[in-house]
């Protein structure tokens, strides 16, 4: 190669390149390589053509790879050589305006370093301001109305800048050139504080005012990034009782915000991973292990161990944090409502939950909680992929032929949307049995296809006829692939780690419907996005009184404690038999012979109900999954026996002896936290058993793990520990949820490769 001949090189560059400072990167990076040429975007991302020597564009293609702007996620660059021009500069070309819209829209992000230090600095315009931001933070799908992303389809539009702001967005060598968000005191958004009324309560400095009532130990509803929260001092016991008196939520853990990760340190243990994970830019909540001693644990998360902290991500919240150690930040929504985004809506509609309301007018158009994160194993874990990751794509391995939407299940629902080998989703909607969340999923479909500008042309569901979504999915005149929860769940953790060849599934979760017609939920599949065989399964009892078995896990008990002893399990000396009336009893034991109101269930999840029930831990829920919360809560890591399983690893898993056992052991004074383990152990190495027979039969040496009941991380690291140690690849969720807020991906890859069929 000639080193001294200059050469030109067309790159297109796409992912998420747009909003996000690419082009002045680009501009930066090729006047440092003494190159020529210019930057434009284009439908499908970043278009680049740059002139120079061989080495100078070597250099840039090296600069674009290592040090992109944090917000940018690079997809693919191809790049080839064309014919030099006759130039002397290098150019960012404006977009045209009619050039096609952008196709990623970056998410939220925490404000940045430099941003940070101009809000401290006494001598910065900006000094104090809760809403500054630059192309590398602040808002960005929140504000979204429509696409192309620019100023005037975003709730900014009615903000005109001043002249110094404008300056900075037209300057391509600003760090807030084109940031669609940029504001400053004089021309941007302000904050308000009210009372209960709407009305100010004279105060000349809102968010000294805010500040003031929070140390007064008042509840405070304060408008975030994506939503309201309602805040109040962490360590003011009776606000905190008051909080969740006012907001109807009895055992629910509430989410705390610090200002740094060393307050945290403090209250909880904070691994390098945690750490990480706490500070990363998305800024979620991290659940993280509590310290004996925080003062109010019992009122902040009732029988748990575990505390959700986050750190500040708005520069409002930076600003708030200056004079709290922690303060309680929890959604602000009534039980199962959506997260209240608009302010007169947060004035009418939470106004006998909160003495105040910090706002600001910034319109959120899309409302999105924070999100929720776990470091398991080392790898950060979502529980709920919302705030600063929706809607950033997760790429699947193949193409998708044909646009395609999921519409999830019916609990934590989320949807998803493809195009090409993209998957976006939507922020976490909730419950779909609550209108008010039934009609954000409807919104969300509406907006997220708006701003992405995908049609789709056939719609993913669950196979449960009484879904809500899967009702809406029939509405639509488009083709319908109907998926079962559990192959949906299977499909979900290989689409994430890539994988499409047949897999060993451990699908442990609490309700999914079966084609058979019974409620599936511990479930080994073999399969593959095709199709699924159904290899073993939990032994199927009733669930007596249907959906009220799961919020009353005694009901879950007596129905195994009926099928494992019989009609004597009636007179078990047990306090949850002894502490029931005989014509209860009664009338279960009918329920389930004469088979009323009485589904059979294979589920994992009622199985663990079913322990903490029998054991006393829980008996009655008061949200999803807390019995098993709390069993696992109670183990002792240290105990590592097992009871005895020499039932079969293949067909119909029967646990009637381990039930047997668990009584015995109990009536005996064996310690709960001693049964918990024990019991934990006995599952993992069940399953454990299973993929092994299941490997044998099959040679299929990859399993995969998916499904509400991983949430259990002693669960989680003991069976995967077991098939680690037996030679296994393990497949886990690290991306999108375990649970059904990860099952919209597993629909999508399923109905591509019906629709390839
Ligand atoms: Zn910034
Ligand atoms: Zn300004
Ligand atoms: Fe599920």
């Amino acid at each position: 190669m000639d080193t001294n001949k200059i050469i030109r090189q067309k790159i297109h560059i796409n992912g998420i390149v747009q909003g996000v400072g690419f082009r002045p990167f680009i501009y930066r990076i090729a006047n440092q390589c003494h190159l020529t040429g210019f930057v434009n975007n284009n439908s499908e991302g970043v278009l680049i053509e740059a002139q120079g020597l061989p080495q100078s564009l070597k250099k840039l293609n090296e600069l674009i790879e290592k040090q992109a702007p944090p917000l940018a996620k690079i997809n693919q660059i191809k790049s080839h050589e064309i014919p030099p021009k006759n130039e002397t500069s290098f150019r960012i070309i404006k977009t045209e305006n009619t050039a096609p819209a952008s196709t990623f829209i970056a998410p939220d992000v925490c404000v940045c370093d430099d941003c940070l230090e101009e809000m401290n600095d006494p001598q910065d315009r900006r000094y104090h301001y809760p809403f500054i931001n630059c192309t590398n933070c602040g808002p960005r799908y929140t504000i979204v109305e429509s696409i192309p992303y620019d100023r005037p389809f975003t709730s900014m539009r009615v903000f005109p800048m001043c002249a110094d702001c404008e300056k900075e967005y037209h300057n391509p060598t600003d760090r807030r050139f084109h940031a669609q968000p940029n504001a400053c005191p004089k021309c941007g958004p302000q904050l308000f504080l009210w009372d209960g009324a709407g009305k100010t309560p004279g105060l000349d400095d809102p968010l000294a005012g805010a500040v003031k009532f929070l140390k007064k130990g008042k509840i405070v509803a304060i408008r975030g990034l994506g939503g309201f929260h309602l805040a109040v001092d962490a360590f003011n016991e009776n606000a905190v009782k008051e909080l969740r008196k006012r907001k109807g939520r009895q055992g629910k853990p509430f989410a705390l915000m610090a200002p740094t990760v060393e307050s945290i340190k403090k209250y909880c243990h904070v691994s390098q991973g945690e750490a990480h994970a706490l500070k990363h830019h998305t800024r979620p909540i991290v659940l993280l292990q509590a310290k004996g001693t925080v003062p109010v644990l019992k009122a902040i998360a009732p029988g748990n161990n575990f505390l959700g902290f986050m750190l500040p991500y708005a520069p409002l919240h930076f600003l708030l944090m200056e004079n709290f150690d922690a303060l309680i930040m929890t959604s602000a929504n009534f039980t199962d409502e959506p997260i209240v985004i608009k302010n007169e809506e947060a004035v009418e509609r939470l106004h006998e939950i909160a003495d105040y309301f910090l706002v600001h007018n910034r319109e959120i158009v899309q409302r999105c909680d924070d999100s929720i994160i776990r470091v398991v194993d080392n790898r950060p874990r979502l529980i709920r992929r919302s705030r600063g990751f929706v809607p950033e794509p997760l790429f699947l391995e193949v193409t998708t032929g044909k646009n395609i939407l999921a519409v999830g299940a019916e609990l934590k629902n989320t949807i998803a949307l493809s195009r090409a080998d993209a998957v976006f989703f939507s922020p976490h909607i909730g419950d779909l049995d609550n209108p008010a969340a039934y009609n954000f999923f409807e919104e969300s479909i509406t907006h997220l296809s708006g701003i992405l500008q995908i049609s789709p042309a056939v719609v993913a569901c669950d196979l449960h006829p009484e879904y809500l979504s899967t009702k809406w999915a029939k509405k639509q005149g488009l083709p319908v692939v109907e998926i079962q929860h559990h192959h949906a769940h299977l499909a979900a953790v290989m689409a994430e780690n890539k994988i499409s060849a047949p897999t060993i599934g451990l699908i442990l979760d609490g309700t999914g419907f079966g084609p058979d017609g019974t409620i599936w939920g511990g479930e080994v599949l073999i399969g593959d996005f095709n199709g699924f065989e159904r290899f073993a399964w939990l032994e199927p009892v009733a669930m007596p009184g249907s959906s009220a078995a799961i919020k009353q896990p005694w009901r879950m008990a007596l129905s195994y404690l009926f099928s494992a002893f019989g009609a004597e399990a009636a007179n078990l000396d047990l306090p949850l038999i002894k502490n029931r009336p005989v014509q209860e009893m009664d009338l279960i034991e009918k329920m389930i012979l004469k088979n009323i109101n009485s589904p059979l269930t294979s589920s994992c999840g009622r199985l663990f109900d079913t322990v903490s029930a029998i054991l006393g831990v829980c008996t009655e829920v008061t949200f999803e999954a807390e019995a098993a919360i709390q069993l696992e809560m109670a183990l002792d890591k240290k105990v590592t026996g097992v009871y005895v399983f020499d039932g079969r690893s293949s067909g119909i898993i029967s646990v009637k002896n381990i039930i047997k056992n668990i009584v015995e052991d109990f009536q005996n004074g064996l310690n709960v936290p001693t049964i918990s383990a024990k019991f934990h152990n006995t599952l993992a190495m069940i399953f454990a058993r299973v993929a092994e027979t299941a490997r044998e039969k099959t040679g299929i040496n990859r399993v995969a793990l998916s499904g509400g009941v991983y949430q259990n991380i002693y669960f989680f690291n003991t069976l995967s520990a077991l098939l680690v140690k037996n030679g296994f690849d393990v497949l886990t969720h690290s991306q999108v949820p375990a649970n059904d807020g990860g099952l919209a991906l597993g629909q999508i890859a399923i109905a591509n490769a019906a629709l390839q069929a």
